[in-house]
Order: C-alpha cells, then sequence, then structure tokens
C-alpha cells in the first residue's frame, strides 16, 4: 500500500474562505483532508486529487441524536474516510465501546475509517510491552475489515512537540498489525523534519497530522516525502 497522511485540522481554521485556501495548496494524490463539518462542502468542492475525511461519525444511521452526524449521511455526501475514537474525543467521554460501534457503522456504511488508539504517559513510562498490552484492550471490541485504518496516536505525543521514538512506534505498529491486520498510521508532533523517520518504517503506512497540517507549506512539504518514499 502506498504511504497516505491524513490532515486532521480539528476545529480549523476559522472561516471558509481559509478552509478554502489550505485545502487548495494540500490538494495532493496521497492525502486525506479532514476539515471541520461546515467545512466539507466547501472543500468538497476544490479538491481534484486528495479525497475528503470527517473528524467523527456517529454509529447509528439517523434519528433523534441531535447534535450527531452519521456515516451513512457522510457517505452520501461525498466524504471517503471518517476518524474515530481521536484522544481529544476519548478525553470527552468516548468510550471503547462507543468508538468500536462507530467503526463498524463507518464500515458498514462504506467508509474508510480511521481508528485511532494511543497510550498515556503513565503507561508508556512501563515500556512497550506495556503499551502494546494498553493498546491491544483499546482494540479489542474492533472487528477486522478491510476498510479499517488504525492510527497509532501516543497521547503524551498530541501537539506536544515530542513525538515518539520511530522504533517505538513501529513495534506497536506491529503489534496492531498482527492482531487485525490492517494498515497503521502513526500521529503525535509529526512534521517536514521527523515525517521520513516513520515512513521509512515498513509498519507505518503514513501520518495523521494535527498541528502541521493547517501550515500548507509544511504540510505540502510531508506530502512530497509520502509520496516519494
Ligand atoms: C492529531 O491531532 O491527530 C495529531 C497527531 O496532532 P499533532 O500532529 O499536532 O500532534
Amino acid at each position: 500500500m502506498k504511504k497516505i497522511i491524513v490532515a486532521n485540522w480539528k476545529m480549523n481554521p476559522l472561516t471558509e474562505r481559509e478552509a478554502v485556501r489550505i485545502a487548495r495548496a494540500e490538494d495532493k494524490n496521497n492525502v486525506v483532508i479532514v476539515p471541520p463539518f461546515p467545512f466539507l462542502g466547501a472543500v468538497r468542492g476544490v479538491l481534484k486529487n486528495a479525497s475528503l475525511g470527517a473528524q467523527d461519525a456517529f454509529f447509528e444511521e439517523k434519528g433523534a441524536y441531535t447534535g450527531e452526524v452519521s456515516s451513512a449521511m457522510l457517505k452520501k455526501f461525498g466524504v471517503r474516510y471518517a476518524i474515530v475514537g481521536h484522544s481529544e474525543r476519548r478525553r470527552l467521554g468516548e468510550s471503547d465501546e462507543m468508538i468500536a460501534k462507530k467503526a463498524k457503522a463507518g464500515v458498514d456504511a462504506g467508509l474508510k475509517v480511521i481508528l485511532c488508539v494511543g497510550e498515556p504517559m503513565d503507561i508508556r513510562r512501563r515500556g512497550r510491552n506495556a503499551a502494546g498490552a494498553f493498546i491491544r484492550k483499546q482494540l479489542s471490541r474492533v472487528k477486522r475489515s478491510k476498510s479499517l485504518i488504525v492510527a497509532y496516536e501516543p497521547i503524551w505525543a498530541i501537539g506536544t512537540g515530542k513525538n515518539a521514538d520511530p522504533e517505538e512506534a513501529a513495534y506497536v505498529a506491529d503489534v496492531i498489525r498482527k492482531m487485525l491486520h490492517v494498515p497503521v498510521l502513526y500521529g503525535g508532533s509529526t512534521n517536514s523534519r521527523n515525517a521520513k523517520s516513520f515512513l521509512e518504517k515498513k509498519e507505518i503506512t503514513g501520518l495523521l497530522v494535527g498541528g502541521a497540517s493547517i501550515d500548507p507549506k509544511e504540510f505540502k512539504k510531508m506530502a512530497v516525502i509520502a509520496r516519494d518514499i
């Protein structure tokens, strides 16, 4: 599988105009752009090469679920990928059970699901075996699927400037691949300076990029590294 690079814009930028500007600049073949919900339509309108993703997707198809957006709606809207279980959502109370349900609903609706997992610092301090066990537990309710991708994102590495050691990320990616036979992305403080060290690992199929993804200059460099590796 070719290496991919996913731009998780999180709750950025503030305006549709700015979203369109960034999307145009990041519109490359091996890229998935994941804007906030209000900008999905505008970004869809300008993408010629990149795929469109959503930052979350609910597990029910439709009904009385105020504030939620379903995988089926997203699929019909032209979205190809959905992130579920990002640690910023787990922090708001999402459980492994809920995330597994979201992943299943996304796959059933025809989306490619990027399911995020990752250990906190106190687990990482106990070493790679403890981290591996923690990740296996987070994935214990998840069903294998050809449409599933797992993103390994250590919580302590997200938005902190402290990326994981690529060897350790590759070790956890291997644990996940052996368990579910799915591609694994790494996420956590990646940038154009460290992207290659992760992308050159055979266990790592791509990057989930947060902060650097709203800096088109930086992100484009990362996309070129992913394409050429
Ligand atoms: C993320 O939000 O998924 C992420 C990896 O963020 P950052 O690249 O900023 O650490």
